[in-house]
């Protein structure tokens, strides 16, 4: 029922933006959303060129694979030294197409270079070929293996928030575990993607195994359609076309949705330090996050005190383009169809008795704004507490204690993150009852950068797990190898049967599975 309310609401908003959706042969325009100017146009590609482009890759990619998680990590370390070596115009291009504010846009190509070594030095403990002993000594005569072998061709379609993060970011685990990769980005921020790509075929001089197809639903389903595996980041109601599309051709997917994170404070929180962290966590990237604190509840005793906090720490952020100054804290909104989204949400709150109490409007151009907001009064019958708002606005919630804290926090049809602030061992034995895939105590969003521990949505906040040894084993397949060390001309279990044969086979098998001695000699009890 939600999930059609919430269709309902971003096609409405996208209709209202006026952004279309354009067709193979055509352009898109890019514009910087902090200044409103169009500053590039790329071509849209029809579904035979993402066809060719996959089978391109695809014919590539056993080369790939042959030459190990080694050589595989020496071309992606050669990828790490060009992000690192370039990220000025790394970081050029994507506050242009995104609008961000330089410190938001920074932590991209630094996150990318770890994941390159997180992977490339682990890749051989989580997908190297394992040694398996078998379970019982009937089968001793076996030798068991598993070895790990990729999807020849991941494809991956990514959201407009992070457009490196989260491209490059699913790219890189999955080219480390010997996969062709074709991205398909988001139409409002190809162009970072595009230039990273470019990098890799030409200064880089890497092999044929990656490249990007730009569009919309038109491209995007026709990627889907041409791969092995395919890996989505972007809004539930797009990840459900996107599942019902790879069902067709039962190629699977990890999706990796949207989220309605909850903060619970409790009353023995250190109150400047969750007020500080709610501002950081709710408003960084403008709220563009899909971990980004949404819902706050804080239990009585300390709701005064850290709303004062709270309002205070955001009615001083900066906000606006800064350029290379890192002299603002809140960038613009990147796509206009998520600024009417956060709009009808703040708006729906108003209506219903909320109040704001520092921000609550879109701000006047040039450039795509919207204020840094605190609203309280709010309820779970409001859209911002109820519904993904992906922007600068936090709900807080006065609760009598955890258990309604917890009641609260778990009622959504989200589940991706979470955090918890409060006295370390309570707020732990807090934070292991929230719902989610990911849970913070005493932190908010420092999950993503633990790419140690798996993070995946529960609910309808996704299905499967980046980071961690999921993050690469799903890009793989497994193929248990079962080799035969000794044995003579046949099986005890082969043809032809005889009664003698399988009266000791039906023997020996009882005296191994029993776990009693009567039973193991073949008597009954
Ligand atoms: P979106 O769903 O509108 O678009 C995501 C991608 O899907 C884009 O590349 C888009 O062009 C493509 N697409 C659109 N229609 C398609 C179709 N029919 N078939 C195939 N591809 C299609 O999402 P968005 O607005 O770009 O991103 C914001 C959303 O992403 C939010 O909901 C946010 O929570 C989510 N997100 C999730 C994570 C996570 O890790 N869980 C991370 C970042 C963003």
């Amino acid at each position: 029922m939600e999930g059609g309310t919430v269709e309902r609401d971003n096609a409405a908003a996208a209709a209202a933006s006026g952004v279309g959706s354009p067709a193979p042969g055509e352009q898109i325009e890019i514009r910087n959303p902090a200044t409103g100017e169009p500053i590039a146009t790329i071509p849209v590609d029809s579904p035979e060129s993402v066809t060719a482009t996959v089978a391109r890759v695809r014919a590539n990619q056993p080369e790939w694979e042959a030459i190990g998680i080694e050589g595989r990590y020496r071309w992606l370390g050669e990828l790490r030294d060009w992000l690192l070596d370039n990220s000025e115009r790394v970081l050029d291009t994507m506050q242009a197409e995104t609008g961000k504010v330089r410190a938001d846009a920074s932590g991209e190509p630094v996150y990318l270079a770890d994941l390159i070594n997180f992977y490339g030095t682990r890749a051989a403990k989580f997908i190297g070929e394992e040694a398996v002993r078998p379970h019982t000594p009937l089968l001793a005569s076996k030798k068991l293996r598993v070895q790990y072998r990729p999807h020849p061709v991941v494809g991956i379609i990514s959201p407009w928030n992070f457009p490196l993060i989260l491209a490059l970011g699913d790219a890189i685990p999955a080219l480390q575990a010997g996969a062709a990769v074709v991205v398909k980005p988001s139409e409002f921020t190809p162009l970072g993607l595009a230039e990273v790509v470019q990098a890799w075929k030409g200064e880089i001089g890497g092999p044929d195994v990656f490249d990007c197809v730009h569009g919309v639903g038109e491209t995007g389903g026709a990627l889907v359609d041409a791969v092995d595996f395919i890996q989505f980041t972007g809004s539930d109601r797009t990840g459900r076309k996107v599942m019902a599309r790879a069902a067709e051709t039962l190629t699977p997917v990890s999706l990796e949705l949207g989220g309605k994170d909850a903060m619970i404070v409790l009353d023995d929180a250190d109150l400047d330090r969750a007020a500080n962290a709610a501002a950081w966590g709710g408003m960084m990237n403008s709220g563009q996050i899909c971990m980004s604190v949404e819902r706050i509840y804080v239990e009585e005793g300390a709701y005064d005190s850290f709303v004062a906090k709270l309002t205070a720490a955001v009615a001083k952020l900066r906000q606006g383009a800064d350029g290379k100054a890192f002299g603002k804290e809140v960038g613009a909104m990147t796509s206009p169809n998520q600024t009417a989204i956060v709009e009808d949400h703040v708006g729906d709150a108003l209506a219903s008795g909320a109040r704001a109490l520092t921000g609550g409007k879109r701000l006047p151009g040039p450039g795509d704004y919207f204020e840094p907001t605190v609203l309280i009064d709010v309820d779970h019958s409001m859209k911002v507490m109820r519904d993904e708002t992906f922007g600068p606005v936090v709900g807080v919630m006065k609760v009598r204690d955890v258990e309604e804290a917890l009641r609260l926090a778990n009622d959504s049809r989200y589940g991706l993150s979470g955090s918890v602030f409060g006295a370390r061992e309570r707020a732990e034995r807090v934070a292991r009852r929230v719902e989610c895939g990911a849970v913070n105590v005493n932190d908010v969003l420092v999950n993503y950068a633990t790419m140690d521990v798996p993070m995946g949505g529960w609910k309808q906040s996704g299905i499967g797990y980046r980071h961690g040894e999921p993050g690469i084993k799903k890009y793989c397949r497994t193929e248990s190898v079962v080799i035969t060390r000794f044995g003579g001309k046949r099986e005890p279990t082969w043809f032809p049967y005889t009664k003698g044969r399988r009266r000791l086979i039906g023997r020996v098998a009882q005296a191994f599975n029993a776990r009693d001695p009567r039973r193991r000699l073949g008597l009954r009890r």
